[in-house]
């Protein structure tokens, strides 16, 4: 590997066997022993080919797990029982039912701040063991200023900063270059990108916390599955073109949506394939996701296919305003998503 490659080129070449006679791509290894080594703890070489691809990415020390939702459980592990967290207010509503449950079961101190705030989150550099963020936010796109968190933490007693990073993809931020300790994903999302697998993985600024969240994962036994880590890291392969595509699509749905009458907030980060937007009632926006023909009234995200949710319906996200909806833009024509969008649209208007 060449330190002065892009990310671009990265997420192609990394983690691939090298030299004369070896294969194109890392095998499928569906092994639980390798001689002595038992794969729970030591991995295997499909876990290692996508944790040196994506640690390469991030610019850190990567862990695979079983899904995004096991590196919350991993990171959980790593406090001491009556540590202190900030989280945001708004974030993925499985993390948010972690910290909830940790909270409830007497084992953490949860302060909530929300996301945006700024200040609240620097002062809170100061009191917490651990500040988790999310940036953008699932599902409204807030945007977190992680370099000034950062920046407070370092100043401070150095509480651990955790970024999932799962919205941005390892192409779009690296926050481990702003300053955090930690990156989570759930590669379920855009690094699999085919939502045909479960995946999180772990990246850590050095190699002291890369081994505490491997022994998480040991203790936790949360691995990923052979088939899954090898599908992950041939989704990682197209993230480049993939993710650059549904962004230009994104910002050019973004554009339309802004001016239709339907629509009264748009929320973008001004990047990335994600989109929400507010119509002016839980009804107006059921309504508009039934007459949809093209994009997918499905929930998750991150994929080739754009689907498009009304988080307020789920258990536990009664907090995101009702009529707001969650757009994950994929690799269809954009014009036929906008047809497809506005004709759902404009039956809500008339
Ligand atoms: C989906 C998601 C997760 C959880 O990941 P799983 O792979 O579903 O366990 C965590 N964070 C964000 C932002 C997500 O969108």
């Amino acid at each position: 590997m060449n330190g002065s490659w892009s990310a671009r080129t990265r997420a192609v070449v990394a983690g691939r066997p090298h030299g004369q006679g070896q294969p194109a791509n890392v095998p499928i290894v569906p092994a639980s022993a390798l001689g002595l080594d038992y794969s729970r703890e030591a991995g295997t070489p499909t876990w290692a080919a996508l944790e040196e691809a994506i640690g390469s990415l991030e610019g850190g020390s990567a862990t695979a797990f079983a899904s995004g939702i096991a590196t919350v459980s991993a990171v959980l592990d790593l406090l001491p029982a009556g540590s202190s967290v900030a989280v945001p207010t708004y974030s993925y509503t499985g993390t948010r039912g972690a910290f909830e449950h940790a909270e409830r079961m007497g084992r953490l101190t949860v302060r909530r701040i929300e996301p945006a705030d700024t200040a609240a989150w620097v002062s809170a550099a100061g009191e917490a063991d651990l500040l988790w963020l999310e940036s953008p936010t699932n599902p409204t796109l807030d945007v977190m200023d992680i370099p000034a968190v950062a920046d407070a933490a370092g100043s401070t007693r150095r509480p651990l900063i955790v970024v999932d990073n799962t919205f941005a993809t390892p192409l779009g931020q690296q926050p481990l270059a702003m300053g955090a300790d930690i990156v989570v994903h759930s590669a379920t999302k855009f690094i699999g990108g085919h939502s045909d697998l479960l995946l999180g993985i772990t990246v850590a600024a050095n190699e002291d916390l890369a081994g505490r969240l491997r022994d998480a994962r040991t203790r936790g036994g949360a691995t990923p599955g052979a088939l899954e880590a090898w599908l992950a890291l041939r989704g990682l392969r197209t993230l480049g073109v993939r993710f650059a595509e549904a962004s230009r699509s994104a910002a050019l749905l973004v554009e339309r949506l802004a001016t239709h009458a339907a629509v009264t907030r748009v929320r973008y980060p001004g990047s990335g394939a994600m989109v929400a937007f507010d119509l002016a009632d839980a009804e107006s926006a059921d309504r508009a996701c039934a007459r949809l023909e093209l994009i997918h009234h499905a929930t998750s995200l991150g994929g080739v296919e754009t689907t498009i949710e009304r988080r307020a319906a789920l258990p536990g996200d009664a907090h995101v305003p009702a009529g707001l909806l969650r757009l994950s833009v994929g690799l269809e024509d954009p014009e036929d998503l906008w047809l497809d969008l506005s004709q759902a649209l404009d039956s809500v208007t008339t």
